[in-house]
Parts: structure tokens; C-alpha cells; sequence
């Protein structure tokens, strides 16, 4: 199971800045599990937003968000709803962000943290992965992992060694940063190369006291 838990609300709120409506979507997978997808999650998440003066065009959950069909699926469903909001709020873990992120033109924002507990973690049929840093910065990338997709698990931004749309370290590889410009570029917020990604908090990365006191914990580590 991969573990997550929801940012500070104060954070959410700073990544909508400047938009007016949000579409919610939630993860009835291992999100529902940790409280931090699934239906009850995505409604107190729709409150507090609401109170807050943001407008939530609409709200739904998908089964397992980390696979892509069960996305698109329901994308289409609600397309009018979605089409009507500046960008969709996902609360699920870094491939559940990623998965959606992949299959629409639309800005997508990470409500959680994915975080490390070790062990098992899980089974997805795709090819996004987390690194479960603690800290998701996929709300500057578009929804691409830099820690996962740059060799050098840079953050702010290219190395400079980038060679015919290649990674320096291996020519095999794509540049995850290439990749980041790309899709910030087909979104039209090129600017999150202005924002610079704050030092990581190594700590983060690690399951607090409060939930190293849970079956989680327990399950995950034998
Ligand atoms: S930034 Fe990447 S490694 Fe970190 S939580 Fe998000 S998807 Fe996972
Ligand atoms: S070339 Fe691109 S992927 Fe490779 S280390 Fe540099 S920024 Fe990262």
C-alpha cells in the first residue's frame, strides 16, 4: 500500500492562488485508506475550500487513480464540470497525481505527501513512479516527478547538460527536465520556473510518531 498524507490546508490554498474554481477528484484505493482520498476526505477537503472563498465545480472519486483508464473514464464523465474549473485538486498519492496529470490538459495539484514506510508498496499498471520524498512537488512540475525523472533528482530545474532532448547521465534516457518544460509550456505556466522549490525537509520523508503508532506502520514493516 503507498501511505499518504494530506498537505497543511495553508499549503493547498497557496497552490490555488489565482484561480477561481477547482475540480476535486479523490482515490478510493490505499488514499481511501489513510483518510486522505476517498469520498469523506474529498468533502471536508470541499468545505474548507469553499470556506475559503474557492469554488468547487465538482467532486468525484476513482477506484484506483494510479491507473489511467479508470481516470480517463471518469474525466469523461464529468468533462463539462472539468472543463469548467481552472484545474483539478487530486487527493491521492504521487502516482495517482501523476496518472491523471497524463491524460489530461489540465493543471493538476497534489492535495497529499506521499511518504516512506518501507516494505510493500504496492502494484500499479503504468510507468509513474514516487520516490515518496514526503514533500510532492509535482504541483511546480505539471504533474511530472523530478526526483523520479531526473537522474540527478534535481528540483529546480535542468542541469544544463541536457544533449538532443537527452539526460547527460545515460543518452538512453529522456531529460525528466525537458519533459517538466514541455508540459508547463503546453499548460501555459511556464512561470513555475520563477518559484523556486524550497530545501527539502528530509524529515518529512519519514512516517511521523503519530502514524508509526498505526496498523500502517505495523503492516508495512514486516
Ligand atoms: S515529488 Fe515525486 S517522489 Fe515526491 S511525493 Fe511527489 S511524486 Fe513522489
Ligand atoms: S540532463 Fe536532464 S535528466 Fe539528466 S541530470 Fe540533467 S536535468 Fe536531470
Amino acid at each position: 500500500m503507498i501511505v499518504s498524507q494530506q498537505k497543511p490546508i495553508d499549503e493547498i490554498l497557496k497552490m490555488l492562488e489565482g484561480e477561481k474554481s477547482v475540480f476535486v477528484v479523490g482515490c478510493n484505493g490505499c488514499a481511501e485508506v489513510c483518510e486522505t482520498g476517498g469520498e469523506k476526505a474529498c468533502v471536508e477537503l470541499k468545505q474548507k475550500l469553499e470556506a475559503s472563498g474557492i469554488k468547487v465545480a465538482g467532486c468525484t472519486v476513482v477506484d484506483f487513480m494510479c491507473n489511467k483508464l479508470l481516470d480517463s473514464l471518469k474525466i469523461l464523465r464529468h468533462k463539462k464540470k472539468i472543463d469548467s474549473a481552472d484545474s483539478i485538486l487530486a487527493l491521492t498519492c504521487g502516482i495517482g497525481v501523476q496518472a491523471i496529470a497524463s491524460v489530461i490538459d489540465k493543471y493538476v495539484h497534489p492535495a497529499n505527501n506521499t511518504i516512506y514506510l518501507g516494505g510493500f508498496q504496492g502494484l500499479w499498471p503504468s510507468i509513474e513512479k514516487c520516490a515518496e520524498c514526503g514533500d510532492c512537488v509535482l504541483d511546480l512540475t505539471g504533474g511530472i516527478c523530478p526526483v523520479i525523472n531526473c537522474s540527478k533528482s534535481l528540483l529546480n530545474g535542468p542541469c544544463g547538460g541536457t544533449k538532443n532532448s537527452k539526460c547527460e547521465i545515460d543518452k538512453e534516457l529522456d531529460c525528466g527536465w525537458e519533459k517538466i518544460y514541455n508540459r508547463l509550456k503546453k499548460l501555459n505556466r511556464l512561470e513555475n520556473f520563477q518559484k523556486l522549490v524550497k530545501l527539502r525537509d528530509y524529515s518529512k520523508m519519514f512516517p511521523s510518531a503519530e502514524l508509526r503508532n498505526t496498523g500502517f506502520y505495523d503492516i508495512e514493516k514486516e
